[in-house]
C-alpha cells in the first residue's frame, strides 16, 4: 500500500492554503490533497460573497476575531506576493431604524475593543450620499474591509500547488478511514493509501468524515443562502451591510462585487438538511423583499438569482457552537488527527491563518 506523510481532505480554501503551508513548514515531507469534486472549491470557497472581512463582530475571545484580524492582514501579503486581486473597497454599516442605533454602537464598540484599525463615524456629505441608496439613520465605516476575486484567488493557489509539487487528485471522494498501528488507512474513490498525518478541511462534509474515526459529539447545521444579481448600476463603490440583528443566521442580506464590479445582493438565511444549490420560484419574491427592507430605489426587473451558497454552520452535543472549531490530537485524544469545522464566515478571510494555526498544531504534536 502506498504510504504518504500527510492526507489533506478537500481543496477548498482552507485545504489549499493549509496544505501549502504544511509543504513550507515541512520541505522534506510529501503532501497529497484529496478533492471530491472534479473542481477545487466548488461548495463555500465559491459560493460566498468574496468579502475579506476586519473582525468587526466577532466576540473578543473567539477563534473567529483572532483568525479573521490575522486573515485579513496576511491576504495583502498574499496580493502582492501572488497577484491576488483584492479591492480594499472598505464598507458601511448602517442602521436603517431608530430601534438599531444602539445596536449600531454596540457593534463599533465591539470593533474598537477588537482592534479593528481604520473605523470611524460616516457624517455630513458620505452620509447623504449614502441615503440616495439606503434609509440609513447612522452609519460607521471600515476601510480595512475588502473584496476577493474567488475564481481568480481559486485558480492562483491550484497553479502554486502544481508548482510546489503538491497532488492535487480531484474527483477522488475520501470514502472510509481506519485507525491501524497509529496510522490512518485512507480509502478514496480511486486508491487505499496510509498516512501519519490527517487533516480534515472537507467544509460542509467535515462532521461526516470525523464520523469515520468515531467522532460522534459534533452535527452538521447547515443554512443556506442565495444571491440575485443587479445589472443595474448603483452608485457606491464601497460594500452596504444593514446591522445585523439578534438570532439572525448570517450577518443580513447586503451588498458584494463581482469581478467585474457587478452588485449583487444577498445572502439570505434559512435551515436545510440538504447539500442543493438549486432555486425555486417563490426564493426570488424572498429574497427581493430581504433586499427592500434595507435598499432603497432597487429596481426588481434587474434583479436576477446568481448562485447560493451553505453554511457549515455545527452543533456541539446539541447546542449551536457559533466559534470556529480547529482541533488537533491534544483535544480529541486521536495522534495525527487535525480537524477543521464550522468554518463558515469569516473564514474565507480567516483560511491563511487558519492555515498556520494547524500546522502550529502539528509542530506541536511532533
Ligand atoms: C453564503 C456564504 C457566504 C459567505 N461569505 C463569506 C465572506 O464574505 N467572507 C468570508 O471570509 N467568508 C465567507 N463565507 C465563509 C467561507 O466561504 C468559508 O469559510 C470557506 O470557503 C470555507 O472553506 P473550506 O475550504 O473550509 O470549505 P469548502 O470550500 O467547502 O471546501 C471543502 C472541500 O472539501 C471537499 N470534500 C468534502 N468531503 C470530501 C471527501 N469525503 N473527500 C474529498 N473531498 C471532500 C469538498 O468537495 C470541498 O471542495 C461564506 C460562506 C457562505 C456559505
Amino acid at each position: 500500500m502506498l504510504s504518504i506523510d500527510a492526507v489533506v481532505i478537500g481543496s477548498g480554501i482552507n485545504g489549499m492554503l493549509t496544505a501549502l503551508e504544511f509543504s513550507k513548514v515541512f520541505p522534506d515531507l510529501e503532501v497529497v490533497i484529496f478533492e471530491k469534486e472534479k473542481y477545487s472549491g466548488e461548495h463555500s470557497t465559491s459560493r460566498n460573497s468574496g468579502v475579506l472581512h476586519a473582525g468587526i463582530y466577532y466576540p473578543y475571545n473567539s477563534l473567529k476575531r483572532e483568525m479573521c484580524i490575522k486573515g485579513n492582514k496576511i491576504w495583502d501579503d498574499l496580493a502582492t506576493e501572488k497577484d491576488i486581486k483584492i479591492n480594499r473597497c472598505g464598507k458601511y454599516v448602517v442602521a436603517c431604524g431608530d430601534e438599531e442605533l444602539p445596536i449600531l454602537s454596540k457593534f463599533y464598540k465591539r470593533a474598537e475593543e477588537n482592534g479593528v484599525e481604520e473605523i470611524r463615524w460616516v457624517e455630513g456629505e458620505e452620509l447623504d450620499n449614502l441615503k440616495e441608496l439606503v434609509d440609513v439613520k447612522k452609519s460607521f465605516f471600515s476601510s480595512k474591509t475588502g473584496s476577493i476575486d474567488l475564481s481568480d484567488t481559486i485558480k492562483k493557489f491550484e497553479n502554486e500547488l502544481y508548482n510546489k509539487n503538491i497532488p492535487l487528485m480531484k474527483d477522488s471522494e475520501v470514502l472510509n478511514i481506519k485507525v491501524e498501528d497509529g496510522q490512518f488507512i485512507v480509502e478514496t474513490k480511486n486508491e487505499v493509501l496510509k498516512t501519519k498525518i490527517l487533516i480534515n478541511s472537507a467544509g460542509l462534509y467535515s462532521v461526516k468524515i470525523r464520523r469515520m474515526l468515531g467522532l460522534f459529539d459534533l452535527e452538521d447545521y447547515w443554512v443556506k443562502g442565495f444571491y440575485l444579481k443587479y445589472s443595474k448600476k448603483m452608485k457606491c463603490t464601497s460594500l452596504i451591510y444593514p446591522v445585523p440583528l439578534k438570532n439572525l443566521k448570517g450577518l443580513g442580506v447586503h451588498t458584494s462585487f463581482d469581478s467585474d464590479g457587478t452588485v449583487r445582493f444577498g445572502p439570505n438565511a434559512f435551515d436545510t438538511n440538504q447539500i442543493y444549490y438549486g432555486h425555486e420560484d417563490q426564493d426570488f419574491e424572498t429574497m427581493y423583499q430581504a433586499i427592500c427592507r434595507v435598499f432603497k430605489c432597487v429596481q426588481k426587473d434587474f434583479l436576477s438569482f446568481d448562485y447560493s451558497g451553505i453554511r457549515p454552520k455545527i452543533k456541539l452535543n446539541g447546542e449551536l457552537y457559533t466559534d470556529f472549531w480547529v482541533k488537533g490530537p491534544k483535544e480529541h485524544g486521536i495522534s495525527g488527527y487535525y480537524e477543521m469545522c464550522g468554518i463558515e464566515s469569516p473564514g474565507f478571510t480567516a483560511s491563511p491563518a487558519i492555515a498556520k494555526l494547524v500546522i502550529e498544531k502539528i509542530l506541536n504534536e511532533n
